[in-house]
C-alpha cells in the first residue's frame, strides 16, 4: 500500500494535532523516506521534531 503525496502531507498535518496509528506511522515514514518533497514539508512543519521525540519514546 503505497501512500501518496496528499496523504503525506494531509497525515504530516494531522500528526500535529493527534496521535497517528502504527499503520500511519509505517506509512508515512516509509513515504518520507523515498520523497524529498514531503520531507521537506515535514521539516517546515516541524514534523521532524515530533517524529525524533516519538521516536525517543517509543525505543524498545
Ligand atoms: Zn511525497
Amino acid at each position: 500500500m503505497k501512500m501518496s503525496c496528499k496523504e503525506a502531507t494531509y497525515a504530516i498535518s494531522d500528526r500535529l494535532d493527534r496521535k497517528l496509528g502504527p499503520i500511519e506511522w509505517l506509512k508515512l515514514r516509509t513515504h518520507l523516506f523515498i520523497c524529498h518533497y514531503c520531507r521537506d514539508f515535514a521539516k517546515q512543519t516541524q514534523f521532524m521534531r515530533v517524529m525524533v521525540r516519538a521516536a525517543r519514546r517509543r525505543r524498545h
